[in-house]
């Protein structure tokens, strides 16, 4: 398997991509009802939480749109230090919300002080945050901000968007407080891309009752009747629910904790690597991603070129993203990747950089 350091999407199993393999069965079938039980069931475990895992045929941005469509009439509180915090605010007020940009230099930590000041404020249904920002390769303190907002305004629901982060990271919505967690397939979990997971609280199912036009597709009371049914409203993807129940198997067999303590080595060497060579790292210490590192290009290095480089040991880094791009480059540590991995990247990468002289 040829690595990819990249934050999505990543390398998936060869025995998860043959998963997919197996006839298609009717998804109002017992057979495939069975499968879709025991995925939803064992993807509660991920969430840690004991209510209920919604999973949809969409990417991680359609639960992004469910969550601002089901849990507000009007006024979100859209936090952003980074472009999946930018892009989950775009979503809320192209969905006709009243959203107010909780906005913090890219890079530096949304806190539970800064959340609790605009809470006090003023009064908002949800507020959406990210807790892993791919972009900027920061961790976001979701635990504290949850309970900064569960002690100033008690009925704000919590939304995060875990999308690189759950599977690889522990979050723990039910401890917490989180009312709504959503992830996509193709990061942390290292599926192919397709899915999308949602799990949904009481708090949050109770509120979705009471707000107008919800939609169809991610109306979470639809969805839900369908769930307690081990089915979907629409059509779901069935090779890739194939392929989630596998690779759940395998996830629970390697362990959580393993998982993410094998996360945290990878993230803490890289970050290592990354010092050693004179680069600084783009997030403020304390708050570093532990799926994936972004790296300021003091260097100069041309990233394409670097790629390129990379490419022929069938290997791969990601540029900056977005405004960033240029800026910085990113190492992502994620899903099946090992650490003898991580030093296979760093080998080459060193020897790239005493080809430019810079090492
Ligand atoms: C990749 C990413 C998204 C977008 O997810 P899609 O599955 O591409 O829709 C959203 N948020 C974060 C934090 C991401 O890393």
């Amino acid at each position: 398997m040829a690595p990819m350091f990249v934050p999505g999407p990543v390398d998936v199993a060869e025995d998860v991509l043959q998963a997919q393999a197996r006839p298609i069965l009717p998804h109002r079938s017992p057979e495939f009802e069975e499968i879709f039980h025991r995925a939803e069931k064992k993807a509660r475990k991920l969430f840690l939480t004991e209510h209920r895992v919604f999973i949809t045929a969409s990417s991680g941005t359609g639960l992004q749109e469910a969550a601002v469509r089901n849990l507000a009439r009007s006024k979100v509180l859209a936090c952003i230090n980074g472009a999946f915090g930018k892009r989950w605010a775009e979503v809320a007020e192209t969905n006709g919300k009243d959203v107010t940009r909780l906005e913090v230099e890219w890079g530096k930590p949304i806190t539970a002080e800064v959340v609790a000041d605009a809470l006090k404020k003023d009064h908002y249904e949800i507020i959406t945050i990210v807790h892993n920002e791919t972009s900027v390769g920061l961790e976001n303190p979701i635990q504290e901000v949850a309970a900064a907002v569960h002690e100033v305004s008690p009925d704000t629901l919590i939304c995060v968007d875990a999308v690189s982060s759950l599977g690889g990271v522990k979050i723990e919505m039910d401890a917490w407080g989180l009312d709504m967690v959503l992830t996509s397939s193709q990061k942390a979990l290292a599926l192919p891309p397709g899915l999308a997971l949602g799990a949904v609280n009481e708090r949050a199912m109770e509120r979705a009752k009471e707000v107008p036009n919800r939609g169809w597709y991610f109306d979470f009371v639809r969805l839900e009747k369908h769930r307690l049914k081990d089915s979907t409203p629409a059509t779901p993807a069935v090779s890739l629910v194939y392929a989630l129940d596998y690779q759940l198997d395998r996830i629970l067999a390697e362990g959580l904790e393993a998982r993410f303590a094998r996360h945290l080595a990878m993230a803490k060497r890289t970050r290592e690597w990354a010092i050693e060579r004179g680069f600084q790292l783009f997030a403020a210490e304390g708050y570093r991603s532990k799926t994936v590192t972004a790296i300021k290009n003091e260097h100069g290095i041309d990233v394409n070129e670097l790629n390129a480089f990379l490419l022929k040991r069938d290997m791969r880094i990601a540029n900056g993203y977005g405004p960033l791009k240029g800026k910085t480059f990113r190492i992502a540590h994620m899903g099946e990747l090992q650490m003898s991995d991580m030093e296979n990247l760093f080998a080459a990468f060193d020897e790239f950089l005493r080809g430019k002289g810079m090492l």
